[in-house]
């Protein structure tokens, strides 16, 4: 066997974004000794790119917001199938969670008054994000980062080492949770005892034996050809919690962002942040008309402007008027532009024009979004002080995901096992908000950091890895290097299975999915798996790119069926999932979520039924929206 460095902590949380950072610090808190493992170097992960801001219910801007309207936005958002619990708990906390982050030293925009300033996103009915310019992720991170260093100074002062009580284990890749034999829980009598993975420099492997285990590795974006995720976003720990015998709801619901670059091609998928639209962007199509006005769908009619005079008079006078259309949740927003695209109405590069320079001066724009001005300039040589910018969907953000416990995050079935931020299911149902991920990594990174913390301190006794386990999976990551594998075909390159892959994603279970094409995503996978069979790769264990990416296929490759199985099975269109053979949204769906496990050889899919919310929370809508939503038999049940 190659050689294996050992550590042994009480939490390991794999995963250094906003929720693994923030469920690290939670952990340390409650005195246990924490370890963090982060594919790139620490400060780098995905939340840093987030721009426009985090949600949160503070009423500084509007002093109508309440954590009642928060609740209600995100389930309207995400269409009545979010985990209602989750979204109760995300909307009551996330301002505690932005204050904390302030007295940890994040320095947010300010209102004139001093206060955190909030701005406008889609589906928010007040302005409600906290930001920093547009480099929000930022600045959240580099205050998280302060606080872990904080934490890491006050444990040399107790023990003369920095790193005794919290440490970060950066640039390397976990490939396996490792599990134990228990008499917890009602899974096959196993349970959580570590992880595995290697060291990406060096290629050495390590084991970080612990018994609790926080998944904090956010998304799925680079199975798809277009999409503004970066290298990170491989489906990690999603495929981590399957292989560890935990489940994957909602995998149906992916994100597909209105507005990514489209041109040039080197760079198209890169976002443009909602805050331009939030700050008075308008879209048009090629005919110069403000099309957004003709999608307001039926489950929103009443909500929002009607006309381009009342959008406009909007931004001075939000008490007077609706909101503009532009503003609708991100998933209207993304079908009306591939719709204007489809019939001719789109841009010379595919896309359809935002422009921000018609409704703020120059020098506005500069200070209120200065990434997309730099953005734009640098990439596409245009001036968005002046020009409208091209823009069209870009796959962004996952829905789906391990299936948790919604008040301690725990994956039933795998007692040890966490998981917070993008990679957890549930909180955002079929549609998330923008600016409510900054907040549900900071509040479930945090409930997942103070329930992994007590499970481990009443774990008892030392919780040996199983050896059997650790050479299978030490096995399966060498794999790669051994080319008698390739018996019966021609050795194949993970480069190039890997296009294939985001190709047929791309094309076969995108924004409009239709069965045929969605049965043949399934062949063509089933294929791209037995030739995964036979990935060879050249060289040596040291910072060797093609064998970190023959390993991560496995991840994407399982992540892909997921929701290519659950599209195909959800007959319906809801949020981040359109069907143009069934293209309305059906009531009975709403009581469904499908439920993915990994089976050996494949994944099956099950149906689950949705919980009903609690009473109080029914009474935060009107009887004539919670129709739009709920089956008469469940309206029925509705004591208004
Ligand atoms: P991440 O921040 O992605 O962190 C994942 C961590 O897991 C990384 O450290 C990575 O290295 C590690 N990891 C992954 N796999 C492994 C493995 N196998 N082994 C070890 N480590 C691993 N949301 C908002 O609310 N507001 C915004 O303004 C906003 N803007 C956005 C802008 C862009 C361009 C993008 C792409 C997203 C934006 N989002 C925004 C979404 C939001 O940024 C993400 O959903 C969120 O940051 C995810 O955080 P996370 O902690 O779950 O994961």
């Amino acid at each position: 066997m190659a050689e294996i460095e050992r550590h042994s902590y009480d939490v390991v949380v794999v995963g250094a974004g906003g929720a693994g950072l923030r469920a690290a610090i939670e952990a340390r808190e409650q005195g246990m000794r924490v370890a963090v493992v982060c594919k790139s170097l620490f400060g780098k992960a995905h939340t840093v790119m987030a721009e426009g801001g985090i949600a949160a219910a503070m009423a500084n801007v509007n002093s109508n917001d309440t954590w009642q309207v928060h609740f209600r936005d995100t389930m309207r958002g995400g269409k009545f199938l979010n985990n209602w619990r989750m979204a109760e708990l995300h909307a009551k906390e996330a301002p505690d969670r932005v204050w904390e982050l302030e007295t940890w030293g994040a320095l947010f925009d300010r209102t004139k008054d001093g206060r955190i300033s909030q701005r406008n996103f889609g589906g928010h009915q007040y302005p409600r994000l906290a930001h920093v310019g547009d480099r929000t992720g930022l600045e959240l991170i580099r205050t998280l980062q302060q606080k872990v260093v904080s934490l890491q100074q006050e444990d040399r002062r107790r023990s003369g080492d920095f790193e005794d009580g919290l440490k970060i284990f950066q640039e390397c890749t976990v490939t396996r949770v490792l599990t134990a034999r228990t008499t917890e829980g009602p899974a096959d009598g196993r349970c959580t005892a570590g992880v595995f993975g290697y060291d990406r420099e060096s290629g050495r492997f390590f084991v970080i034996q612990a018994p609790a285990v926080v998944l904090a590795t956010g998304g799925i974006g680079k199975s798809f050809k277009v999409t503004s995720n970066s290298w990170e976003y491989t489906g990690d720990g999603h495929a981590l919690a399957l292989l560890a015998g935990a489940s994957l709801q909602d995998m149906e619901f992916v994100q597909f962002h209105p507005t990514g670059m489209v041109w040039p091609p080197s760079v198209k998928g890169i976002l443009v942040t909602e805050s331009v639209r939030g700050d008075g962007g308008v879209l048009r199509n090629s005919d110069g008309r403000r099309f957004m006005f003709d999608y307001i769908p039926e489950v929103f009619k009443g909500q929002y402007a009607e006309t381009e005079e009342e959008g406009d008079r909007w931004y001075t006078d939000p008490e007077e008027n609706r909101r503009p259309p532009e503003l609708l949740p991100r998933d209207e927003v993304a079908r009306a532009i591939n719709a204007e695209v489809k019939a001719g109405r789109g841009t010379p590069h595919g896309g359809v024009y935002l422009d921000v320079s018609t409704r703020l001066s120059a020098e506005e724009i500069v200070r209120r979004l200065p990434s997309m001005y730099h953005q734009f300039k640098e990439l596409a040589d245009v001036d968005i002080t002046r020009e409208a910018m091209e823009v069209g969907p870009t796959c962004h953000y996952v829905m789906g995901g391990v299936r948790v416990d919604p008040d301690t995050s725990a994956a039933p079935g795998v007692p040890g096992l966490f998981a917070a931020g993008e990679v957890a299911g549930g909180m955002h149902g079929s549609n998330r908000l923008g600016g409510n991920s900054l907040s549900d990594l900071l509040v479930f990174g945090c409930h997942a950091g103070r329930h992994a913390a007590r499970y481990a301190a009443e774990s008892s006794g030392d919780r040996p890895v199983d050896e059997a386990e650790l050479e299978l999976a030490l096995r399966e990551a060498v794999a790669p290097f051994d080319d008698t594998r390739v018996r019966g075909g021609p050795a194949e390159n993970p480069y190039t299975l890997h296009q294939e892959l985001q190709q047929t994603m791309n094309d076969l279970v995108g924004i409009i999915r239709r069965q045929a094409e969605m049965r043949e995503a399934l062949e063509r996978l089933q294929e791209l798996k037995e030739r995964a069979g036979r990935l060879v790769v050249e060289g040596h264990r040291q910072f060797n790119p093609g064998w970190h990416l023959a390993l991560d296929l496995r991840n994407m490759l399982l992540v892909s069926e997921c929701v290519a199985r659950a599209a195909l099975l959800r007959q319906e269109s809801r949020g981040g999932h359109t069907r143009e053979d069934y293209p309305v949204m059906d009531r009975e769906w709403r009581r469904v979520n499908l439920v993915c496990t990994a089976t050996g050889d494949g994944i099956e899919v099950v149906r689950q039924q949705n919980g009903t919310m609690r009473a109080e929370l029914l009474a935060l809508f009107t009887r004539e929206e919670l129709a739009k939503y709920l089956t008469p038999e469940e309206l029925n049940g509705v004591q208004q």
